[in-house]
């Protein structure tokens, strides 16, 4: 399809802002457009497909699992649902999951029960605090949670009983904390707010208050999770246990599908009728996110993604002392972020008119994403395209 991008502005909302590229196929780090070219993706459907494109794990089990059956309901048991609440329990803090279809509708989940455990096991609560610069979803709800005025335009009022402090400043939550607070919702590192690093004390700051308040600390790795940091959970990259924890993104490696987990006591509350969702977890998406939770534990790839996000590391690193346009490189894993002094979009467009796909997030920062499988053949690749693109703009 020639004229994609008319075609997209006749019938389509305008909502996001798109680039000039319509990809039709994929394949481990690697993607072509509709013209045939070939691009590195070190965006990842935005941290989606983090075994790669076409993973073969999971175009196995989704075949499969099609020619069977794809959806029957939350009416009824679902065996890979079973299977996959299963793998995410025995390798997580949280007893018990909710699925979902996104990672609005998991920080969903998770707000309605910080109420609903307020209301039974603390103070009736109702304020959650959350973070300048976070994003948690476009729902109205997870948009209110959001610390970004930029995504509020237009939607006020917002839903009553969020506050927001500065990241990474434990004093500001112990201020905004009352008798009405009921959870603090946090990113484990800001994402889409540029990639925002937590100080040491900062985490574990966070949990020791939240328990001598009797509030649940909600970490939001619908982003972090799945690999991305070097671990299976940022919370485990940064050693220290969220009550709740929302994940999507990268837990269908492309189909989608969101969790909410939770300890028991706080898993509890969502009794019959609470909650609930036609497609969450159906057969499909679960036997999707099975085959990456199995991937992601039996292979090597968490120990690949520390040692080659290092390397990415090092190399952006290296440019970033040649390139006075360059502030900071930060990250952890394969979340990573170079601060210009400057709009990164320029910079975007540049790499992919030379096949690399990166992504610009909180204006300045440049962001990389790539699958957790690349290759450091495929990093210098990306390095070789990012030097002349900041030399150039
Ligand atoms: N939370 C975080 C940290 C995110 O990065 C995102 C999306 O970028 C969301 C929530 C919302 O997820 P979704 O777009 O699947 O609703």
């Amino acid at each position: 399809m020639e004229d994609f991008a008319a075609q997209t502005s006749r019938y389509l909302f305008a909502t996001p802002g798109r680039q000039p590229l319509m990809l039709v196929r994929g394949q481990g780090c690697r993607v072509w457009d509709s013209a045939g070219r070939e691009y590195l993706d070190f965006v990842s459907g935005l941290a989606v497909t983090n075994l790669g494109h076409a993973h073969p794990a999971v175009t196995a089990a989704i075949q499969e699992q099609a020619g069977q059956i794809l959806h029957t309901s939350c009416l009824y048991h679902i065996e890979p649902q079973i299977e996959l609440a299963r793998l995410l329990t025995e390798n997580s803090f949280a007893d018990k999951v909710f699925f979902c279809n996104s990672g609005a509708e998991a920080n969903e989940t998770a707000l309605k029960l910080a109420r609903k455990y307020a209301k039974e096991h603390g103070q009736g609560g109702v304020e959650v605090i959350s973070c300048l610069g976070s994003f948690h979803g476009r729902t109205l709800a997870t948009l209110s949670a959001t610390g970004q005025e930029k995504f509020h335009a237009g939607f006020h009022p917002l839903v009553p009983g969020f506050r927001h402090v500065p990241f990474n400043n434990l004093e500001a939550v112990r201020a905004a904390m009352s008798s009405q607070t009921c959870a603090v919702l946090v990113e484990p590192i800001q994402a889409e707010g540029g990639v925002n690093l937590p100080g040491p004390d900062y985490l574990p700051g966070l949990r020791r208050l939240c328990d001598e308040r009797g509030v649940l600390l909600i970490f939001d790795e619908v982003q972090t999770g799945l690999g991305r940091t070097g671990e299976l959970f940022a919370y485990q990259t940064f050693q220290v246990e969220p009550h709740v924890m929302t994940l999507a993104k990268a837990l269908g490696n492309g189909v989608p599908i969101g969790a909410c987990l939770a300890l028991e006591p706080a898993a509890a509350v969502m009794t019959p009728s609470t909650h609930a969702s036609t497609f969450g977890g159906n057969h499909l998406a679960t036997r999707a996110g099975v085959a990456v939770l199995q991937t992601l534990l039996e292979g090597s790839l968490l120990p690949h993604c520390r040692k080659i996000g290092a390397y990415l590391m090092d190399g952006l690193r290296g440019i970033a002392r040649r390139a006075p346009k360059v502030k900071e490189v930060r990250g952890k894993g394969l979340l990573i972020g170079m601060e210009l002094d400057r709009e990164a979009a320029p910079a975007v467009a540049y790499c992919r008119e030379r096949g690399v796909l990166l992504n610009a997030t909180a204006g300045t920062v440049l962001r990389f994403l790539p699958p957790l499988i690349v290759t450091e053949k495929e990093v210098d690749q990306v390095l070789a395209v990012v030097e002349p693109a900041l030399k150039t703009f």
